[in-house]
């Protein structure tokens, strides 16, 4: 278990913190063993395309928090990726019916002069500025390669303007360069939430907190006839409300991967507990969730009845879809614990899972309870899976793979990879609102969806026969793992 300190301005990242991966290529199983007999190693590749960054993860749960601001102190190419999110921040306000709003986002443009002269004074006036423009409640720092490597002191700049404006100024610290698993940069939001803006509680809520990226309110038809209110965090919420989710009877972890460090922060700090079965994909996955959720909120019975009640409405139509859906073949590619749930979710639809490039593994989250471990459940409840691969967005090994493996489908959590997919010929779904695929309905949802993909397969085989693949006939001849530390030998295909 990872020991939470408010004390410290930064948090440790995954690989420091929780031992986490990003090169590994076996069986699920394997991986499962490894973590829980301390035999856990990173396979260092020799060759390397792309990688996401922390400070992007950090930004996408800061961005769009409703009354704050996000002052990005780095060069302006880090902001890149800051219209995305203003495009998803304007969608969830539209289907939120929240008023439209643009993100109020500002970057300090750190320059080459700036590297050797420092950049504190341009991030002090872009905070000013900020401040001046939009009046927010809070106003959230996050750092970059360039502000880290040249030693900005920026938790003082953050001290100093939280004084002077009387508003948490709030640096998170979340540089790219740190770290290999851009879900640190998570961990960091999550550290300048519970450092500075969560207070301690006045009393009990009927809350219960949903750590989740943007999805639909799912939670609603579940927690209110139980007595219990959703709070969905962080995207979409308010400062104020933030505040306050140290009041929560309890927090529900959509994906530990996203929620690993807040789950456990609030829990260890403020006493909220954590639901920690894994997130309630699959059928038997969903029953273990629900009780798991009725043990903590003293709701057994009530849940019991909901679970005899949903098997009835459920399972004659699951029935029907196994029947169309076996002997079909499936690839995954997605982030760590979303990956896990994809794979029960499947094989419970009666797939077969040929593989999956997971982009990181955690040996254990930060509440260091093994009865949060999704890989280990979708092992021991359906069986090894062959072919796992940690492969943090590798393209050429994702791709050499695929030419071999030739699935039915392939499942893509991250759009930047479907590509590949469908240049291959391979019908690939994305599916960006990780609840669609959640609890019971999740699973009727998704089979519905995978039987509308693979009936549209002459689309990708038309598109496939008018694309070009950059990769060379040597490169997919090769071994995928040609590159991944050691040169392993496979003939698993
Ligand atoms: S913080 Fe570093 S890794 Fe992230 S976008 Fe900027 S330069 Fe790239």
């Amino acid at each position: 278990m990872s020991v939470i300190s408010l004390k410290e301005p930064e948090v440790a990242i995954r690989e420091v913190r929780l031992g986490s991966i990003t090169g590994f290529e076996g069986t699920a199983g394997e991986l499962v063993q490894c973590a829980r007999t301390g035999k856990l190693q990173d396979n260092a590749r020799q060759f390397s395309q792309c990688m996401g960054c922390s400070s992007g993860n950090a930004f996408c749960q800061l961005s769009m928090i409703q009354d704050a601001v996000v002052v990005n102190h780095a060069p302006v190419g880090c902001a890149g990726d800051v219209f995305g999110f203003n495009f998803v921040y304007r969608v969830g306000q539209m289907e939120r019916n929240l008023p439209p709003v643009i993100g109020r986002y500002f970057n300090t443009n750190i320059e080459e002069q700036d590297t050797i002269f420092g950049a504190t004074q341009k991030l002090e006036d872009t905070i000013r500025e900020a401040y001046t423009r939009v009046k927010p409640k809070a106003i959230f720092i996050t750092t970059s390669c360039a502000s880290g490597i040249i030693g900005d002191d920026v938790e003082g700049v953050a001290n100093a303007l939280t004084e002077e404006l009387g508003i948490p100024v709030v640096a998170c610290f979340c540089e790219g360069f740190k770290s290999k698993i851009w879900t640190t940069g998570f961990d960091s939001a999550y550290h300048a939430i519970v450092r500075k803006i969560v207070k301690p509680p006045l009393k009990k809520s009927n809350k219960v907190n949903i750590i989740n990226f943007w999805g639909s309110h799912i939670f609603d038809d579940l927690l209110k006839p139980l007595g219990y209110e959703p709070d969905y965090i962080v995207p979409f919420s308010t400062v104020g409300q933030l505040e306050r989710i140290s009041e929560a009877v309890a927090t529900i972890q959509v994906c530990p991967t996203l929620g690993s460090y807040l789950g456990a922060a609030l829990e260890q700090v403020y006493g909220v507990p954590e639901i920690k079965a894994p997130p309630a994909y699959g059928l038997r996955g969903t029953d273990n969730w629900l009780r798991e959720l009725g043990r903590v909120l003293d709701r057994e019975d009530q849940i019991e009845t909901l679970i005899n009640k949903e098997h009835a409405r459920v399972l004659p139509l699951l029935g029907d879809y196994r029947k169309q859906l076996e002997g079909k073949t499936a690839y995954i590619t997605a982030g760590a614990a979303h990956g896990h749930a994809l794979i029960a979710l499947l094989r419970e639809l009666g797939m077969t899972v040929q593989g999956a490039a997971i982009f990181h593994h955690d040996p254990l989250y930060d509440n260091g309870d093994t009865a949060s471990d999704a890989l280990a459940h979708a092992v021991n409840t359906y069986g090894d899976i062959a072919n796992y691969n940690v492969c943090n967005k590798q393209a050429y090994e994702l791709v050499n793979i695929l030419n071999r493996v030739r699935p039915d489908i392939m499942i893509a959590r991250h759009g930047g990879m479907t590509l590949w997919g469908a240049k291959l010929g391979i019908p690939t779904l994305l599916i960006g609102d990780e609840h669609f695929s959640f609890g019971y309905q999740g699973l009727l949802n998704y089979a519905e969806r995978i039987l509308e993909t693979l009936d549209n397969k002459e689309f990708v085989t038309n598109l496939a026969k008018h694309s070009t693949m950059p990769y060379t006939k040597w490169w997919l001849e090769q071994n995928p793992f040609h590159f991944l530390g050691r040169n392993v030998h496979v003939e698993v295909y």
